[in-house]
């Protein structure tokens, strides 16, 4: 009882490469004090840098009388994109952890970067603070090896660390966590399929709260379809590009990193903009949305399949959550798989967890709203915060 002078304040910062997202969150009620967004770093009009983007955070938290500076501040936790095979629990911030972080930048040349700067300026504005890397990679760091490793010579794999490591860890295990509370049951009990449908979007098969299979790979680009990202396509692509089309890497990655996915296939990335195109009788957004719903059953059924009995199929993130007609066709015709939506409850929106599916369905489907920023609180402040022991 002598932790008076602890605050219980958690500030989360999601360092991208030209944004930086943050909340600030009081663990005793978890409720959000201040969220905000800097963004354009780097680009005319934006912060110059991570440094000026952290710095102009400080300033509008500090405007708010919550700034950095503030004795309630317990703790900075930092989403962190990947952590190999070396990261695989939410980890207190050290030079050495910082160092082992900027090692992986190879793995997540598009992320990493990003996140260490993030994370270096963070730890100038308060040296004193415990700072804590949350990991995407870090729930799908239970992968049993037939899943986490691709069949490729295995010395080769191991030289180059290639291996499943999967990402959106944060939304998956507080989404599959969220849906068995749903249920009014244990998670250990429940075996769930999550489906992240954002603008990066991943599927993950759950067993009792531990992942067993999940679609993203070594990178975020393996999968599903996404706004921008191919998903899976067979690796000669890649190989055709080069020889016949005459492209190089970095153009290749743009291409598939950038202009693929849902952009690729109809120039739009957003859902909302994709079912106004198609209500006018849009062939290309048809098509894509056709594309992006048939990689999605396939990813149902395949999970379906390595989870053996499924419990509930759960939705979440910026299409899951709030796409009727998304849903709807993924798990059209599903009965004899046990999954039977009820298309009212489908179509009512909402911001509360829900159950989209009939009361005859075997399989609970349910929409559950991610709260990513959350969740890495809840690990920062159990990791650096938490009162120790007695
Ligand atoms: P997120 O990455 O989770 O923020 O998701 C962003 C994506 O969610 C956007 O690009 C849209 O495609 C999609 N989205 C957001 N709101 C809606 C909506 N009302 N209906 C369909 N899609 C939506």
């Amino acid at each position: 009882m002598s932790t008076a002078a602890r605050g219980t304040r958690v500030l989360v910062l999601n360092s991208g490469s030209s944004s930086v997202k943050y909340q600030l969150i009081d663990m005793a009620d978890e409720q959000r004090l201040a969220s905000g967004v800097v963004e354009r770093i780097g680009e005319p009009g934006g912060a110059a840098d991570h440094t000026e983007a952290l710095r102009t955070v400080a300033v509008e938290l500090g405007g708010r009388g919550l700034g950095l500076d503030s004795p309630e501040l317990a703790a900075v936790g930092h989403r962190v994109v990947h952590g190999g095979t070396r990261f695989t629990a939410p980890t207190l911030i050290t030079d050495e952890v910082l160092a082992g972080i900027e090692e992986l930048v190879p793995l997540a040349p598009l992320h990493n970067p990003a996140n260490v700067t993030g994370i270096r300026v963070a730890r100038e504005l308060r040296p004193d603070l415990p700072q804590v890397a949350v990991f995407d990679t870090a729930f799908h760091a239970t992968l049993p090896e037939a899943a986490a490793r691709y069949a490729i010579d295995t010395a080769t794999a191991d030289r180059y660390g290639i291996r499943r490591y999967g990402f959106h860890g944060t939304s998956h295990a507080y989404v599959s966590r969220a849906t068995a509370a749903l249920l009014g049951r244990d998670p250990a009990d429940v075996n769930v399929i999550v489906l992240h449908l954002g603008n990066g979007a991943s599927a993950s098969a759950v067993r009792g709260g531990v992942c067993v299979d999940t679609s993203m790979g070594l990178t975020p680009l393996e999968g599903l379809v996404m706004g921008t990202r191919s998903g899976d396509l067979d690796p000669a692509v890649v190989f055709h590009l080069q020889r016949v089309g005459g492209m190089g890497t970095d153009e290749i990655d743009r291409l598939l990193n950038k202009r693929s996915g849902l952009l690729g296939l109809c120039g739009d990335n957003d859902m909302r903009e994709i079912g106004r195109r198609m209500a006018e009788g849009d062939k290309a957004a048809q098509l894509a949305f056709d594309v992006y719903v048939h990689r999605l059953r396939r990813y149902v059924g395949a999970f379906t399949a390595v989870l053996g009995r499924v419990d509930a199929i759960a939705f979440t993130a910026g299409v899951g959550e709030n796409s009727a007609a998304v849903r709807g066709a993924a798990l059209f015709g599903l009965d004899s798989l046990g999954v039977t939506m009820d298309p009212v409850r489908n179509a009512v929106r909402g911001h509360a967890a829900r159950l989209v599916s009939a009361d005859s369905s075997r399989v609970a489907v349910a929409v559950v709203p991610t709260d990513e920023e959350l969740e890495i609180a809840r690990d920062t402040y159990a990791l650096a915060a938490a009162p120790q022991g007695g």
